[in-house]
């Protein structure tokens, strides 16, 4: 807060210490805490999460597990914070320097994957990668369901890479540091995959670590042994590969669509 007032040095140490109780009153009355082994789990009473306490920390203990299972380390201290939010207007975010993953955990929806923790832990393991890459390589697991005309459906969320336009689905789109959309996350999914299945986990983790937000174009030659333009010909020819999402993910939902959800 930038609030410039001219204030005496007693009226100055008063209103620091009302900041001071009301800011311990907030975390008392705001926030409980439930230690799980690998992380605590922040909720606030009386909503849907502590109420189901016991599925939360299930949900989450099994995103954690599945981190360690994928990555060649993960650092388990300070323990990470999982705070639980009713409506969270985004579903789930990350602060990766706090070690903080927020979700949107309510009757209505409850995030449960383990994309966020990834953030946290990717960031530690290199902080110099492009945010759009290391976005990529947190969607690979991840799945997208949907009821549509009487039918479920159940992708691998980068498969919508295939709704992309064609001209979209280059290496150059991968490695920027900055994201926007879905678009250029599925994109830069689709890449990691490309790249795991091509090089192996043991040369993309090897890459992952050397990589930094100039330095691409000459690790990838390094890496893959051939020049851009063959390593792009065959992240196309990969993308094409990738089988096509239902049409029914096209269709996103809204309320003039509301009775083909179903
Ligand atoms: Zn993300």
């Amino acid at each position: 807060m930038h609030i410039k007032v001219k204030m005496t040095q007693r009226k100055r140490v008063w209103s620091i210490g009302l900041i001071l109780v009301f800011l311990s009153g907030c975390s008392k009355a705001g926030w409980k805490v439930e230690e799980a082994e690998d992380f605590d789990l922040y909720y606030k009473p009386g909503t849907y999460a502590e109420a189901h306490l016991d599925d939360a920390l299930k949900s989450y203990t099994n995103a954690m597990k599945l981190v360690e299972h994928v990555l060649p380390a993960i650092n388990k201290t300070p323990k990470v914070k999982v705070y639980l939010h009713e409506g969270l207007k985004h579903k789930g975010y990350a602060k990766v320097e706090k070690r903080e993953v927020h979700f949107r955990y309510d009757a209505d929806f409850r995030l449960t994957s383990s994309h966020e923790f990834l953030h946290i832990f990717l960031y530690e393991l290199n902080p110099h990668v492009p945010i759009r890459f290391e976005e990529g390589y947190c969607r690979i697991r991840e799945r997208k369901r949907k009821r549509f005309q009487g039918q479920d459906h159940d992708i691998l969320y980068y498969q919508l890479v295939k709704f992309v336009d064609p001209s979209r689905w280059t290496i150059e789109e991968v490695f920027h540091d900055n994201y926007k959309d879905d678009d250029d996350g599925n994109i830069a999914a689709a890449y990691v995959v490309y790249m795991m299945t091509t090089l192996g986990e043991p040369r993309f983790w090897q890459f992952y670590r050397g990589l930094d937000k100039r330095n691409w174009r000459a690790l990838t030659e390094r890496y893959f042994g051939q020049d851009l333009k063959t390593v792009d010909q065959g992240f196309k020819a990969f993308v094409q590969s990738i089988p096509n999402p239902p049409d029914a993910f096209r269709h996103k939902y809204s309320a003039e669509n509301e009775h083909l959800h179903k």
